[in-house]
């Protein structure tokens, strides 16, 4: 039951997990995938914003430099944006300088007026100048040379706006067939550019535009590229840092899940583990208090059994107290540098006082260095596989423990003629709790702490523990230490 209802919470956890992250997500994406797709638009609209207020400025100036054309005639000297200049005979204006020329005459002198005229479809400025001459003060007609304007108006935009990319042209009235398919022509050859921004000219340059162009075909297109690429490598790394995220979540519920399960299995099984030896104890004490062993023997077995059955009762005990003092940083290792031999002796004394129905032999090899350790603790680590090797090798025991130099460590072996430990079990049998699924462990006793003690022990050294196997011939667990320097 227990067990469900964690499924069920894990289950729950998992859904809330999903809910509280794709949903976001999945939001995020869509205003994403939105904003990739107005990108363009929304890079031609802010291209064409921000060209605008520069091309203002330059109209302002273009307007100022046709201003100080005008007053040039006024003074009488030559302009180069002045082409020709002729009196204006007041009865007889220019066609469609009518009303200017009017104007005009209102004027005080020196001063003067803009405007402009299309004569048989070409579009022409003038300025209305007044001044004073030989016969009285009279208005003077200029011709403003829009070709020299425009050509100007390049180097204009250079000068006010130095480091501008773009180029600003001014860019004449729509011309009647022949003529825009002869400059359609013209510029068909070196047309890299793109127009980004644009402003119609105010009198006397009405129909003309300001326009600001940029290099290349289509340079909002590269500018929303990058900018595209922008969101869509962060949506990547987004959905990266989410799945990452998630996977490791999922691990880790899943760890949690599975760690609570083996503590159910543990719980159940050291209340059996407990129970077994529990049971014996009181048997045999009720024998012995109801006088049912009879004969000394009797007695003597009683007595054995009841003293074995405890002792296997406060090695439990004892390992479930050791692993609770590891788990809680409680045992301090207390070091010192032992030889290996020396070890293996203590070893060898504390197993002896055992008295397990098997015995091992032991292999060193000569001038191994020094180990700095805990020498209670180790002794654990190292009797604890030999215990193992007991417990899961068959009738004919073959046990050896054996201390190598490893590269610059040492390795203590302890090499058993047992079944094995399965591929899939070999990383697990480490970890707490974890006891292996075979026939062989499940008739055997024990909690699936004696490894994880061991590792924490020997990882505590600065050390590592592993295993080698082969199934049906035997494993080889293997303690790998630093030594002293
Ligand atoms: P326990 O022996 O109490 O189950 P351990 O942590 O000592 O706990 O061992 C964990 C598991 O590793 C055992 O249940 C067993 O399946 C496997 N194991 C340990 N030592 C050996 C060995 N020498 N040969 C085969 N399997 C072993």
């Amino acid at each position: 039951m227990a067990q469900a209802s964690e499924y069920i919470e894990f289950r729950r956890a998992f859904v809330w997990l999903l809910c509280g992250m794709l949903l976001p997500s999945v939001a995020l994406v869509a205003f994403g995938v939105v904003a990739v797709a107005n990108e363009r638009v929304a890079v031609e609209r802010r291209l064409a914003e921000d060209y605008e207020s520069r091309l203002r400025s330059l109209e302002r100036e273009i307007r100022g430099r046709l201003d100080h054309a005008a007053d040039a005639v006024a003074r009488g000297t030559t302009d180069p944006l002045v082409s020709a200049v002729t009196v204006l005979a007041p009865e007889a204006p220019p066609a469609g300088l009518e009303e200017a020329a009017k104007s005009a005459e209102t004027l005080p002198i020196g001063s003067h007026l803009l405007a402009s005229n299309d004569a048989q479809g070409v579009h022409r400025a003038w300025a209305l100048v007044r001044a004073v001459g030989a016969v009285g003060e009279r208005t003077l007609l200029a011709h403003l040379d829009t070709q020299a304007l425009a050509a100007q108006v390049p180097l204009l935009g250079e000068a006010r706006f130095p480091r501008e990319h773009a180029d600003f042209r001014l860019l004449p009235p729509r011309e009647g067939g022949l003529a825009a398919l002869k400059r359609i022509v013209a510029e068909a050859g070196n047309n890299t550019s793109t127009v980004v921004g644009r402003v119609a000219m105010g009198p006397p340059l009405e129909g003309f535009a300001l326009v600001a162009e940029l290099p290349g075909d289509d340079p909002a297109a590269a500018l929303a590229f990058r900018n595209r690429s922008l969101y869509v490598g962060l949506l990547v790394l987004l959905y990266l840092g989410i799945g990452v995220g998630f996977g490791l979540t999922i691990r880790e519920m899943r760890r949690a899940y599975k760690l609570s399960r083996l503590k159910t299995d543990f719980v159940a099984n050291i209340s059996h583990e407990l129970r077994t030896p529990l049971t014996s104890v009181r048997l045999f004490a009720e024998t012995l208090r109801d006088g049912r062993a009879t004969t000394p023997e009797e007695v003597r077995e009683c007595v054995e059994l009841l003293s074995s059955e405890s002792e296997r009762l406060s090695k439990l005990v004892e390992k479930l107290l050791s692993w609770s003092r590891l788990e809680s940083g409680q045992r301090m290792l207390r070091k010192e540098t032992m030889q290996v031999p020396a070890l293996l002796e203590e070893i060898a004394v504390a197993y002896r006082a055992q008295q397990l129905d098997a015995t091992y032999d032991t292999v060193v090899e000569p001038g191994l260095p020094a180990v700095d350790v805990d020498r209670e603790a180790m002794a654990q680590v190292v009797l604890n596989l030999l215990h193992n090797a007991v417990k899961y090798t068959g009738e004919v025991k073959r046990i050896l423990l054996r201390a190598r130099r490893a590269e610059k460590s040492v390795a203590i072996e302890v090499q058993d003629n047992g079944p094995g430990v399965r591929f899939k079990d070999r990383k697990r049998i480490f970890e707490r709790f974890y006891r292996g699924d075979d026939l062989l462990s499940r008739q055997t006793e024990g909690t699936g702490l004696g490894l994880a003690i061991c590792k924490k022990i020997v990882e505590a050294h600065g050390g590592r523990i592993e295993v080698d196997s082969k199934l049906g011939e035997g494993s080889t667990f293997r303690i790998v230490l630093p030594v002293v320097e």
